[in-house]
């Protein structure tokens, strides 16, 4: 009798499988009942060399599904495994549907982690002008919005179906539905249990991602898989997430719940110059988002609201011009008016600016642009675009990614510790990072 080549068969497809096995087994005729016994051995026998493949990736995301190309382009039989039911879930619906895929201006100074300059390389390796060729070869149109971001013009699902036409060439096998067990090091290999049975693999990347949106699949399995095989893991927390304001702030922020303005929001050093919007839960907005990266329980950050303005030069200047005026209409002139009554209120100015003195106008134009806010908390992994921590670096080796004491063993995208400020940058961490990995899993 004669077996077909294991390779040849396409892994996980039920009804081919059985197809492939009744020609393999040849005269076994007749339902699995009659099978004889040698014949069962057999097919046994099939079907275990048959869940073996070069490199198991755990994860359809952006970086594994990146690594699973580079991998499979090499002639690696490539097998990635999802719990999802999609591929690139959160590629769908990044940048509000358009994923903002990359960034012009990347630097090391825009990751942050324990290590930020582990990035560099597998970002010098495979950069934004790599990924930007990649796009535009496949046909999909894109522009840049701001701060260097470029977005698809059409969808983000472009760049989904483009990774998974990738892949589908590549000849990367992908199983959806299928969740992940143990990880285990067996005679030289891994033997990864999965809900389809137990895979073998020389070489298996890990690129589950992080915590953020327990709803989109996201479960902190690679950071298990890691503390498994006793790599060092950094203390994991939201990040790229709104944060929200004690009961006391909150009474005069809910009216302004859906007021935006662009501002800068800094902590100590960093600062952002972007749109902040009010919530009913407290401030969100890219600078907000940004921002919250920086920001631990127990400290300020400071709110500018008008941004490269003398505030203090432009309401004295308007209390000699219109002093009869409020000073919320002098405010709402560079203010959103919901917010130029509010400053009002507090600063308990009811009449015309001509009554203010200069110390109180100059108090008015503090607080305007340099307003100390103490956040309470963040909305959590429930609404973070991703998770700060993970894999420490000191445990990988940045030119393939691998775990230095695991051979065969890589970690790729959000679940190491390298985090990128929101704009494109941690999509082309996980390109980078995947595409390294794929060199040489
Ligand atoms: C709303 C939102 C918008 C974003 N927009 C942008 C943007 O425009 N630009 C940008 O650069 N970044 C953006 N990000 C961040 C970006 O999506 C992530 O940095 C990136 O997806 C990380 O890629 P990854 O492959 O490492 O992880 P993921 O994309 O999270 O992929 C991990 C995969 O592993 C699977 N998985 C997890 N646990 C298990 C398990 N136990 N068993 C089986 N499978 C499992 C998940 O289902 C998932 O498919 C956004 C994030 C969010 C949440």
């Amino acid at each position: 009798m004669s077996v077909p080549k294991t390779d040849a068969l396409p892994l996980g497809d039920a009804p081919t499988v059985r197809r492939c096995l009744a020609k393999a087994l040849g005269g076994c005729k007749g339902d699995d009942a009659e099978i004889p016994l040698d014949c069962v051995a057999a097919s046994k026998r099939l079907i275990k060399a048959m869940q073996s493949v070069d490199v198991i990736v755990l994860g359809a995301g952006a970086a594994g599904m990146f690594a699973a190309i580079e991998a499979g382009r090499r002639g690696r039989r490539v097998l990635v495994v999802d719990h999802a039911k999609a591929a690139g879930e959160k590629i769908r619906i990044s940048g509000g549907g358009r994923c903002n895929f990359t960034n012009t201006g990347l630097g090391v100074e825009r990751f942050l982690g324990q290590n930020p300059r582990f990035a560099l390389s597998p970002l010098r390796r495979y950069t934004a002008q790599d990924f930007i060729a990649r796009v535009t070869g496949a046909g999909i149109a894109w522009h840049e919005k701001t701060l260097g971001q470029l977005f698809c013009d059409g969808s983000a699902t472009q760049i989904v179906g483009m990774l998974l036409s990738d892949m589908a060439a590549a000849r990367v096998e992908l199983w959806l539905g299928t969740s992940l067990g143990s990880v285990r090091q067996v005679a030289g290999a891994f033997e990864v249990e999965t809900s389809r049975g137990p895979v073998r693999a020389a070489s298996v990347i890990v690129a589950t991602g992080g915590k953020s949106i327990p709803k989109m699949g996201a479960t902190g399995y690679g950071y298990r898989i890691a503390e498994t095989f006793g790599l060092s893991l950094v203390e994991t927390r939201p990040a790229l997430v709104p944060l929200t304001f004690a009961e006391q702030e909150l009474e005069w922020m809910r009216p302004l719940a859906g007021v935006a303005l662009p501002g800068r929001v800094s902590h100590g050093k960093t600062g952002f110059n972007e749109a902040v919007l009010f919530t009913h839960r407290g401030l969100s907005g890219p600078a907000i988002l940004q921002i919250s990266s920086y920001w631990r329980e127990g400290e300020d950050i400071i709110l500018n609201l008008a941004p490269g303005r003398d505030m203090a030069a432009f309401l004295k200047a308007e209390k000699q011009a219109s002093g009869k005026a409020a000073l919320r209409t002098a405010l709402a002139k560079v203010l959103p008016e919901k917010l130029a009554r509010l400053i009002e209120t507090q600063a308990a100015a009811g009449g015309p600016l001509a009554e203010m003195p200069r110390a109180a106008l100059e108090k008015v134009a503090g607080q305007v642009t340099g307003w100390h806010l103490r956040p309470v908390g963040s909305e959590g992994y429930r609404t973070a675009e991703v998770t700060l921590g993970g894999v420490d670096t000191d445990a990988l080796d940045a030119r393939t990614m691998a775990a230095k004491a695991v051979p065969g063993l890589y970690f790729v995208g959000e679940v190491v510790d390298v985090t990128g400020w929101l704009g494109g940058y941690n999509f082309q961490w996980a390109w980078s990072s995947g595409w390294v990995a794929g060199q040489v899993a």
